[in-house]
Order: structure tokens, then sequence, then C-alpha cells
């Protein structure tokens, strides 16, 4: 309670940025709900390793951590989560020392299955969905995630 973490030395690469950054439980109000707060690196690790399914080592290596720190981040996460659904609290995405990895910088939407990818600079425009093969992509703006993460990185100090 009320402990502040050490700081990593290493910056960890995220390549994704949270559309919601609070989520509630419906009917609540706010002042009664104690807050949890999960970083960004530990929203990555949640988006590496449980929902695109990679094994640690290599969600580890995207994010530039050891496969250790990986499994720190990724055990801190669910801890968070499971309170948060558990104990009925309020979750904020928020902090986190992290860097917005530049290399995959077009994002793309299918506005057939609501889907959304990064791409690298470099490669071409995908030509269909990934997910379910519509041709129906629009290109996300690139500068609005990095913006909004720029303003909320480093300032989590809200530990359990
Ligand atoms: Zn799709």
């Amino acid at each position: 309670m009320g402990k502040k973490m050490a700081r990593p030395h290493k910056c960890r690469k995220v390549f994704s940025n949270p559309e919601v950054v609070h989520f509630k439980p419906a009917g609540v109000m706010m002042q009664e709900l104690e807050e949890i707060c999960l970083t960004l690196d530990e929203f990555e690790a949640i988006r590496l390793a449980d929902y695109d399914r990679l094994y640690h080592e290599e969600a580890a290596r995207k994010m530039n951590v050891s496969r250790q720190t990986f499994g720190n981040i990724i055990n801190s996460a669910h801890r968070k989560i499971a309170d948060f659904l558990i104990n009925t609290k309020s979750l904020r995405i928020n902090g986190g020392v992290v860097e917005m990895n530049e290399s995959e910088d077009r994002h793309f939407i299918c506005y057939d299955c609501k889907h959304k990818w990064g791409v690298a600079f470099g490669t071409t425009k995908p030509g269909k969905c990934p997910q379910c093969g519509s041709n129906n992509l629009h290109r996300l703006p690139a500068e609005r995630g990095r913006n909004r993460l720029g303003k909320r990185t480093g300032n989590c100090i809200k530990e359990q």
C-alpha cells in the first residue's frame, strides 16, 4: 500500500494504446470505488500473451524485456484484473515506463469485423483484413495514439 515501485532502467516497448482508459462497474458511484491502475506495459503484456496468444518468450522480445521480467509484468496484470473483477473496483490504464514502438506505426481498421492492427512502415498497405478477409479497410490516424500515450506515461504511482 502506497509503496512506490522501483523504476526499471529499460523502457518497455508497446505497440498498442487502449481506446478506453477507464473501466468501472455500471451503477456504482465512482467515489465508492477503489481504483486499480493497470500500466501500459501490463496492458501490452495482456494483449500479446492473452489476446494475440504469443509465447511469453516472443512477447518479451517484442517488449524488449527479459522472459522473467515479462512473467512479472503479466502476473501483476492478471492479479489486478482479477481484483477488478472480483472485488468490484474501477480500473484505469495509465502510466508505466514505456515507449511507443515507432517501427510499427501505421494502423488499420476493418470496417466489417472492427479488427485493428499495425503494419510496419515501408511495407505496402494490406489488401485485406487478416481476421475476416474483408477489403473494407481504413487507415487509423497514427498521431492521436502517440500524443495520448506521451501524456500518460510515467505517472502511475498507485500500487497495491
Ligand atoms: Zn475484418
